[in-house]
């Protein structure tokens, strides 16, 4: 029995699928301070002009650049595993299969876009690129990017977790980044935080105000900021990983794919695995597409649909997308990737349209599902993706009910070996469920009560 597929270098996508051709109801713009739509000029002492044209195009294939193609093929194509002992342990009909993005170097599927990322700005003539890291995945993929491309990368990294997580910081280290405790005393923002609250933990939207200040302000103007999700951008050069998963369904013989799992944090592996399945959903495909989140930051699955910012600092644009507001501060879960307030835009206007159905799942539930995954597959997954394979047991345990052969995808979005600490608090039996209490829900969304609304525009197809 076959349980894994792999691709030849030729057979890699030599183009990303962009599904803002296709959704049925167009994005709405972010919006500037004033409330009007923000135009690319505004953006460009932020991102490069040529990363801004891609997240605002609406060409359906953007070619991959040959550079970025050869980087990429250190590690991609990526396997996709057919589960057979995970079935085989549910005593399921269903055949359940993972895409392995956990093979990349830094861990993640998110070295897919920091290499494109990092190509693009120095195509542009950027010599230097700053961004903001929590639990550090994203940072260590950047610094692994730019490490390849010979580009300075700057890491603003959350206090506690610098302190706490001492291993991705090392990870950034060697791949030659500096990596620096976010409130630090290099930027303003930095400073007049730490004057008010010395020994204050810090938190991402300070980081992210950190990053951008530290680009914008770089005499020299070559420097520019790097965002590790939610951005249109982000999302499409995440696409290869459905659209190998696709040619790899074909060689094991599955014509049809029932079920497409991910878990999103600000949702681009769940969007690179699921939006080339999504288009065949829009051209009449029956198939369930599931993003899955914590109950404990429930974005999708409670959070309105409104136009918010993209960081507590309130430094980005607005954008549309379902948010539990910008103020929203998450229970300490382990899942660090998935603790974010907002929603991809392009995530969040497939909901609108009923082209995915969002689940939320326990973290306890999620740390059961990952050591049964580690215990039959052998992988040991990040917490964020135990979200995903707890919504796949649940997915394999109906199908065992119905009698149904179904096939199930989800996405293997990362390893856990730098995330062991959760584990040990699981197996201590310190772990809980945090499902958010409507009364800690609202306060943060009342704040968004002045800001403008979208439009909730759908086709009624779905
Ligand atoms: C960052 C991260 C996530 C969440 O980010 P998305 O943009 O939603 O994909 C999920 N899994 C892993 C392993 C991560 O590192």
């Amino acid at each position: 029995m076959q349980t894994k597929v792999y691709l030849t270098d030729e057979e890699m996508p030599r183009q990303w699928y962009n599904i803002a051709a296709d959704l049925p109801s167009p994005l709405q713009p972010p919006l500037g301070p004033d409330g009007n739509p923000i135009t690319p000029d505004m953006l460009a002492p932020v991102f490069p002009m040529n990363i801004i044209e891609q997240e605002v195009s609406t060409q359906r294939w953007i070619d991959i650049p040959e550079e970025v193609l050869a980087i990429l093929s250190k590690w991609r194509p990526t396997p996709l595993h057919r589960a057979l002992a995970l079935e085989k342990a549910l005593g399921t009909p269903a055949r359940i299969y993972y895409k392995n993005e956990s093979v990349s170097p830094p861990g993640s599927h998110k070295p897919n876009t920091a290499v494109a990322q990092a190509w693009y700005n120095k195509q542009f003539g950027i010599k230097r690129i700053t961004t903001e890291t929590g639990a550090g995945q994203w940072g260590s993929a950047l610094a692994f990017a730019c490490s390849l491309l010979g580009l300075e990368c700057k890491v603003f990294m959350v206090r506690i977790s610098f302190d706490q997580k001492p291993f991705r910081k090392l990870m950034m280290q060697t791949w030659g980044a500096t990596c620096v405790a976010s409130p630090s005393t290099e930027t303003q923002a930095g400073r007049q935080i730490l004057a008010k609250h010395p020994n204050t933990p810090g938190s991402l939207g300070i980081a992210i105000s950190e990053a951008i200040e530290a680009a914008v302000t770089d005499p020299t103007g070559a420097t520019r900021y790097s965002l590790g999700s939610v951005l249109n951008h982000v999302l499409l050069h995440q696409t290869i990983i459905g659209l190998e998963s696709k040619k790899q369904l074909e060689k094991l013989g599955e014509k049809k794919v029932d079920v497409v799992i991910g878990c999103a944090g600000g949702g681009s592996n769940f969007a690179g695995l699921a939006f080339p399945f999504v288009n065949d959903k829009i051209h009449g495909a029956d198939i369930a597409v599931i993003p899955v989140e914590p109950t404990s930051c429930p974005t999708m699955t409670r959070g309105p649909f409104v136009y918010d910012h993209g960081d507590t600092a309130k430094m980005t644009p607005l954008l549309p997308m379902h948010s539990l507001g910008h103020d929203f501060i998450p229970p300490p879960i382990h899942a660090g990737g998935l603790r974010y307030h907002g929603m991809a835009p392009l995530v969040s206007q497939a909901i609108i349209e009923g082209l995915l159905t969002p689940r939320a799942i326990d973290q306890i539930e999620c740390y059961e599902a990952a050591v049964l995954f580690a215990r039959t597959e052998g992988i040991i997954p990040a917490p964020e993706t135990s979200h995903a394979i707890a919504a796949a047991i649940q997915e394999a345990k109906k199908a065992r009910e119905e009698g149904r052969e179904k096939v199930i995808l989800f996405g293997l979005s990362g390893h856990g070996l730098m995330d062991l600490s959760g584990y040990d608090n699981f197996f201590q039996g310190k772990l809980t469920n945090y499902p958010l209490p409507e009364s800690e829900m609202g306060s943060a969304i009342r704040e968004l009560n002045g800001l403008p609304k979208p439009k909730v525009v759908r086709s009624g197809k779905w």
